[in-house]
């Protein structure tokens, strides 16, 4: 259906602009580069023939298509972010192209030996046959996550090209700072209008997310009593120890290593102390929010618990949320992942639904009044030299937003 050549050299003219984000920089965007490929793609969007293009000063690159149906169709969005991520090189993307993947190990950079094999990433297996993008093993890729740049816009290109698929107003949104946990934090979703949006910004083909984490974040104080070590008998508190006594009151087995699925965890990030002072950082995570109250609610007591053992206040602990799991505002409105299933299942895609043990721009947007579920984007080993995308899951992709859109409007025929 789509064209896969044109696919691939709009996504290259993508992944070559720099726009990594920047978690130190409090300005939005992040960093000036960003602005590069925001407004390329708002002179894309006008060429293709979108209206109420615009971009705001935060960089947020809005656009419209206008029904081309008489009757009522509730206004559908899709989002993308444009930055990539502050953890590995953006800088010079040399973007290789395998065609027709033969199974076997593909040599990115001879020189620094650095090899993409299927033996370590077993999912390469199902792309045998395929056209893969990858880097040349000095950069990431970046189709975290301008490969969902890319579908939405050779999605909506098509539409255009093909006024007989009906399909209501579609918006679309393309947000820096997603990469630095901010894409969502500007995005104006009145302006926006929609009345619900899907976020293209999965992995792997099929993929199709409604819930994520809950998530807080927790810091650890404990405070000590510093004197002589040789003197120090029935005076010295170290604060170390408490700590150690704290960490050890804590479930050894929910952590991150030895979780998955729905399975939360506390997750101790980083330890800092000396005898008079020990800080201890901690994250905590659950897809449900009873068990993340009830993780929250033991950590204080934990705390209580220790300081009643000693003669003063020498630990305290400061809990704040960060985000929220998606379901509780996806539920209501189920029939926005049924169209998305759907609209996978007729362009011949298995739709994948597991929860993101993470979060998303999505759920942040779910929050601020618009749900927003996530579709694949068809990358994979995100962040890092090894990404690759195959061009056929791009298209697939493509075909979902083209189907999604025309599902959506014949559902309110
Ligand atoms: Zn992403």
């Amino acid at each position: 259906m789509t064209n896969k050549q044109h696919i691939i050299d709009r996504f290259i003219s993508y992944v070559k602009i720099d726009t990594q984000s920047d978690p130190k920089s409090t300005d939005t965007p992040s960093t000036k580069k960003q602005w590069d490929l925001a407004n390329k793609l708002v002179q894309e969007l006008k060429e293709i023939g979108l209206q109420e293009v615009t971009i705001d000063e935060h960089a947020y690159v809005m656009a419209t298509l206008p029904a081309n149906v008489p009757h009522e169709v509730p206004v559908i969005g899709f989002v993308s972010h444009f930055d990539t991520t502050p953890d590995f090189t953006g800088t010079n993307v040399n973007p290789q192209i395998i065609e027709n993947y033969d199974g076997k190990d593909i040599v990115l950079n001879k020189e620094k030996d650095i090899i993409l094999s299927p033996d370590y990433f077993e999912d390469l297996e199902q792309y045998k046959g395929q056209t893969l993008i990858t880097t040349d093993g000095t950069t990431l890729l970046g189709a975290d996550d301008k490969a969902g740049i890319t579908e939405i816009m050779t999605a909506m290109e098509y539409l255009v090209d093909n006024p007989e698929i009906p399909h209501g107003k579609i918006r679309i949104c393309f947000t820096p700072d997603e990469e630095i946990g901010r894409g969502a934090h500007k995005f104006n979703v009145e302006k926006f209008g929609a009345e619900w949006a899907y976020t293209m910004d999965g992995s792997q083909i099929g993929e199709l997310e409604y819930e994520n984490f809950n998530a807080a974040q927790a810091v650890v104080k404990v405070s000590g009593k510093s004197v002589h070590p040789g003197y120090a008998k029935d005076k010295m508190v170290n604060s170390m120890y408490i700590a150690q006594d704290f960490i050890n009151s804590l479930p050894r087995m929910e952590t991150p290593e030895h979780t998955e699925g729905r399975q939360g965890f506390f997750h101790l990030s980083s330890i800092n102390g000396d005898v008079e002072e020990t800080i201890l950082e901690y994250i905590i995570r659950d897809h449900d929010k009873t068990h993340f109250e009830a993780r929250k609610q033991m950590m204080q007591d934990l705390v209580s618990d220790i300081c009643s053992q000693y003669e003063r206040d020498c630990i305290s602990i400061e809990i704040k949320d960060q985000y929220f799991n998606m379901r509780e505002k996806v539920e209501p409105v189920m029939h926005i992942v049924d169209l998305a299933q759907k609209a996978m299942e007729e362009v011949d895609v298995t739709p994948i639904i597991k929860p993101i043990r993470g979060g998303t721009d999505g759920a942040q947007l779910s929050f601020m009044g618009l749900p927003c579920p996530n579709i694949f984007a068809g990358g994979h080993n995100f962040h890092g030299k090894y990404e690759y995308v195959p061009v056929e899951s791009m298209q697939k992709a493509t075909e979902v937003i083209v189907k999604l859109a025309e599902l959506t409007a014949r559902k309110y025929e």
